[in-house]
C-alpha cells in the first residue's frame, strides 16, 4: 500500500494548499486533520497546518518532501473550524495558510510546544485598600493607580495598566515596597466574582425576548435584537448566557474595537457564574495563548472579544452575540478580507447553535435578512430603567452666522444647559483646526506632496499634516507661493471648536477627545475619567465618543455637521451618518435627566434627517432600502472590489484593464464589470490607487464568476508589478 499524502496549509500568498509525505515512523491512524505539522519550505522550517490526507498528489515523486514532525496528538483546530476557514479562504478568495493561520494563536504558529507561563498580574492587598483614602490627598498617581486595581478585584496586567496610566512601572514599584500592592503570576483565568450582582426585573419587551430566545436555543436560528442604545441588550445577552451557562455550553461575545471597554468586561464578570476569557489587541502573545487554552479547555465559559475571536475554540458552543452588528470594525479592511458578523452566522448554523445580532441602528443587509425571513427580529422600543429618549431638534443654519460653526440657538442653548449645571457634548467627526489652509492673495492651497488630499492645520502644535499618509511640515507663516498674502484657515476641526468654545464660555471645562488628543497611552481613560467625576462642563469630539461610553450628566447633544453623509460619493455615506447620529444622540440623557440633541444642517427639509429626529429609524432605513433597491446595490445586489496600486502613473489602471480584459465578454448571467477608474484619491502616499467594481445580481453568480476569473487574473504578466488585492462584499468603496 502506497503512503498517504499529507495536504498543509502553509503561510504563504500562494493560493493552494502543499504536498508533503508523511513523517517517518508515523501510524497514519495519527495524521488527523487540524494538527500542526513542521514541514520544510523552501529554506526555511516552517509549522503548518494539516488539512487532509489523500492517497494522490500531483506533485512527482522525486520531488515530493517529507514533513518532519507531527507537532500535536490531538488537533488543535476543529474539524468544524476547518470547514469554516475552508469556505472562508473560497469565499474571500484568500490564501488557505494565511487564512488558516487566524485560527491559531502566535506562540502556535512559531514554537512547536509553547508553555502555559504565567503573566504577571497586579492586585490591591487589604492594606491598600484600607490606604485608598489617604493616598487620594497625598499621591493622586498612587491613588489613580489603586483605584484601577481596586476596579479590577481579580487583577489588572499590564497592557490594562497601560491603556490607563503613563510610565506607572515606578509609582507601582513604590506601592509594592509598602505593601499595598501585590504580584502574581497567572496562567488561568480569574474565577468568578464571590458577590455576584443580581439581576434586574425585566422589561416587558426584554423578558419577551428572553423567552423567545430561551425557547430556541437548541438549535440554529439567527435573531436580529433591534433595541434603541439604553434599551437593555446587554441585559439581554446577560440573562441568554446565564442559562446557555446552566446548559454547561459556551458563549462566545464579539463587540466592536472601540465597545471592549474595561466597564463591559466587569458588568459581564459581575454577573455570570464562571471566568470570561478576554480577547482584544493589547494582550501579549502569552496573554493570548493562554487565553485560547482557556476557551479551549472548556474553562472559560464565556469569550468576549473583537472580530479574530471568532475564532477561538468552542468545545461545548452554546451561543453567539454580536453586539453593535452594524459596526464597521467587523469586517478586516486588509489581507484576509473577511466579515466577522457574516462567517458567525455561518459558523452558528454550522454549529447548531443559535446567534444573536444586538443593535439600536442595524445595517440594511440584516433588516433585509430580516424581511426575507432569514433572520427572527425582536424589538426593545423603550429605554430601561428611568431614561428617557432624548428630543430632536433639527436647527436650519442656512443664511445664518455661524460663529466657528456653531449658530446662536444652539450656543444659546448650551448656555441653558451649563446653567443648569449638565453636561454638554459636541461631535464633529473632523480633528485638527482646519481642513484647508489657503492663501487670500494668490489662492495657493496646501497640499500633501504624496497624496491628493488637502494638509489639514493643527495650530496648537504648528503643523500641517495630511491625515491619509501621515506626512507632516511646519506650519508656514506666510504663503510659500507669493510670500505676501494672508493665509486663512477655511472650514472646521475640533480643534477650532475648542477654542472658540473657550472664548465663548470662558468659565467653562472644556475637554476634547480626538486622535490627537489621545494618542498618549492612558490618555483617553483620564479624559473619560474627568468627564465621569463631573469636573468637565463641555465635551468635544469625534467617533470616539459615539459608542460604548454612558455619560450619565450629558443632557445635550449638539452635531455640528450632520450634512457631509447626505452628499458623499460613497453609497453606504447615508446610512453610517444616521447610524451615528442616533449612537451619538443615545450617550445623552440616560440617566434620569432627559436629554436634547441639536443638529445643525443646511438641509433642514431632508427626509433622512427628519426620520432620524422623529426617532424612526425604520423609516430612516426603509428610505435608504428603497434607494438600493432602485439603484441596485447592496444588499439587493452582491459586490467584489478588485484594487491596485502602483508608483508609475499608468500601471494601476493598465493592469486593472488587463483584468477586465482576460473576462472575456461578459453574458447576462455575469457580474458587471464597472470601470477601471482611478480611486477617487488617486494618490495616496505616492501610489496612484485604481478600481475595478463588479456587480451582480446576487452571491452565487458572483462567486461562480470570480473562480475562473480570478486564477487568470493572477496569471497576468503585470500582477507581479503591482499591488493588488480582491474585496468580497467591500464596505469601504475607496
Ligand atoms: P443597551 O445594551 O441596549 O445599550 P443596557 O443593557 O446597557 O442597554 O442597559 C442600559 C441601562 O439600563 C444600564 O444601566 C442597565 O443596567 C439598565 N437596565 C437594563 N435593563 C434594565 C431593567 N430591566 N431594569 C432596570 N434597569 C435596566
Ligand atoms: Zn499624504
Ligand atoms: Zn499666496
Amino acid at each position: 500500500m502506497s503512503e498517504p499524502i499529507l495536504q498543509i496549509a502553509i503561510p504563504t500568498p500562494l493560493r493552494r494548499h502543499f504536498d508533503y509525505r508523511p513523517p517517518a515512523g508515523i501510524d497514519p491512524a495519527s495524521l488527523t486533520p487540524g494538527s500542526r505539522v513542521e514541514v520544510s519550505f523552501g529554506r526555511r522550517r516552517i509549522i503548518g497546518l494539516l488539512l487532509g490526507v489523500a492517497e494522490h498528489t500531483d506533485v512527482p515523486s522525486h520531488k515530493l518532501k517529507r514533513a518532519a514532525a507531527l507537532l500535536d496528538k490531538s488537533p488543535v483546530v476543529s474539524t468544524e473550524l476547518l470547514e469554516l476557514l475552508g469556505w472562508a479562504s473560497r469565499y474571500y478568495q484568500h490564501p488557505i495558510g494565511e487564512v488558516m493561520q487566524h485560527a491559531l494563536p502566535v506562540l502556535l504558529r512559531r514554537e512547536s510546544q509553547p508553555a502555559r507561563r504565567g503573566s504577571e498580574h497586579w492586585q490591591l492587598t487589604p492594606a491598600g485598600l484600607a490606604a485608598m483614602e489617604q493616598t487620594q490627598k497625598r499621591a493622586p498617581k498612587q491613588a489613580a493607580l489603586l483605584a484601577s486595581l481596586q476596579a479590577r478585584p481579580e487583577g489588572a496586567n499590564a497592557a490594562e495598566l497601560d491603556s490607563e496610566h503613563v510610565n506607572w512601572r515606578p509609582i507601582l514599584k513604590k506601592l509594592i515596597e509598602k505593601g499595598r500592592v501585590e504580584m502574581s503570576l497567572r496562567a488561568t483565568l480569574p474565577p468568578p466574582s464571590e458577590q455576584r450582582q443580581s439581576a434586574p426585573t425585566l422589561t416587558g419587551a426584554q423578558h419577551t425576548a428572553v423567552e423567545q430566545l430561551l425557547q430556541q436555543r437548541d438549535s440554529f436560528h439567527c435573531t436580529l435584537l433591534d433595541g434603541v442604545t439604553g434599551s437593555g441588550k446587554t441585559e439581554v445577552y446577560l440573562q441568554l448566557i446565564e442559562r446557555v451557562l446552566a446548559d454547561k455550553r459556551q458563549a462566545l461575545v464579539l463587540v466592536p474595537e472601540i465597545g471592549l471597554t474595561p466597564q463591559l468586561v466587569e458588568r459581564f464578570r459581575a454577573r455570570l457564574n464562571t471566568p470570561v476569557a478576554v480577547l482584544h489587541s493589547a494582550l501579549n502573545d502569552q496573554e493570548r495563548y493562554n487565553a485560547w487554552l482557556a476557551a479551549r479547555e472548556g474553562e472559560a465559559g464565556v469569550i468576549i472579544g473583537t472580530r479574530s475571536a471568532l475564532f477561538s475554540p468552542l468545545p461545548s458552543p452554546g451561543v453567539i452575540i454580536i453586539d453593535e452588528e452594524h459596526d464597521l470594525s467587523f469586517k478586516q479592511q486588509d489581507g484576509f478580507r473577511y466579515s466577522a458578523r457574516d462567517l458567525a452566522i455561518l459558523r452558528a448554523q454550522k454549529l447548531d447553535i443559535p446567534i444573536l445580532l444586538g443593535s439600536a441602528t442595524p445595517s440594511l443587509e440584516s433588516l433585509h435578512n430580516v424581511r426575507q425571513g432569514r433572520y427572527q427580529h425582536l424589538r426593545l422600543p423603550e429605554r430601561a430603567g428611568a431614561a428617557v429618549f432624548p428630543r430632536f431638534l433639527i436647527q436650519d443654519v442656512r443664511g445664518q452666522k455661524l460663529e466657528h460653526g456653531l449658530c446662536a440657538q444652539l450656543l444659546a442653548r448650551m448656555q441653558q444647559h451649563l446653567n443648569q449645571h449638565s453636561q454638554v457634548l459636541l461631535f464633529l467627526n473632523r480633528r485638527g483646526f482646519a481642513p484647508v489652509l489657503m492663501c487670500h492673495e494668490c489662492g495657493w492651497h496646501a497640499r500633501c506632496a504624496r497624496c491628493d488630499a488637502h494638509l489639514t492645520v493643527h495650530r496648537r502644535q504648528h503643523k500641517l499634516r495630511c491625515h491619509h499618509c501621515g506626512s507632516e511640515q511646519t506650519l508656514p507663516e506666510t504663503c510659500p507661493e507669493c510670500q505676501t498674502g494672508e493665509l486663512l484657515h477655511m472650514g472646521l476641526g475640533t480643534e477650532r471648536v475648542e477654542s472658540a468654545l473657550q472664548e465663548h464660555f470662558p468659565e467653562a471645562r472644556i475637554v476634547r477627545i480626538d486622535r490627537d488628543t489621545t494618542r498618549r497611552k492612558g490618555a483617553l481613560q483620564e479624559l473619560l475619567r474627568q468627564v465621569h467625576a463631573g469636573e468637565v462642563d463641555i465635551l468635544i469630539g469625534t467617533q470616539m465618543l459615539a459608542k460604548g461610553h454612558h455619560f450619565p450628566d450629558v443632557t445635550l447633544v449638539g452635531l455640528l455637521d450632520a450634512d457631509y453623509g447626505l452628499y458623499s460619493a460613497d453609497f453606504r455615506a447615508s446610512e453610517r451618518m444616521g447610524q451615528l447620529i442616533l449612537q451619538v444622540a443615545g450617550r445623552a440623557g440616560r440617566a434620569e435627566r432627559p436629554g436634547e440633541v441639536m443638529i445643525q444642517t443646511h438641509h433642514p427639509d431632508n427626509p433622512l434627517l427628519t426620520q432620524l429626529a422623529a426617532h424612526d429609524y425604520p423609516a430612516f432605513a426603509e428610505t435608504l432600502l428603497q434607494e438600493r433597491a432602485q439603484a441596485e446595490l447592496p444588499p439587493y445586489a452582491s459586490l467584489a472590489l478588485l484594487r491596485a496600486e502602483a508608483v508609475d502613473a499608468r500601471a494601476a489602471l493598465d493592469f486593472l484593464q488587463a483584468a477586465r480584459d482576460s473576462a472575456g465578454p461578459t453574458g447576462a448571467d455575469q457580474p458587471l464589470l464597472l470601470g477601471p477608474v482611478p480611486s477617487p484619491m488617486e494618490r495616496r502616499a505616492g501610489r496612484y490607487r485604481a478600481q475595478l467594481l463588479l456587480q451582480a445580481s446576487d452571491r452565487q453568480t458572483l462567486q461562480r464568476f470570480l473562480q475562473h476569473w480570478l486564477p487568470r487574473v493572477e496569471q497576468l504578466p503585470d500582477s507581479r508589478r503591482v499591488r493588488w488585492s480582491i474585496d468580497i462584499d467591500p464596505l469601504e468603496m475607496f
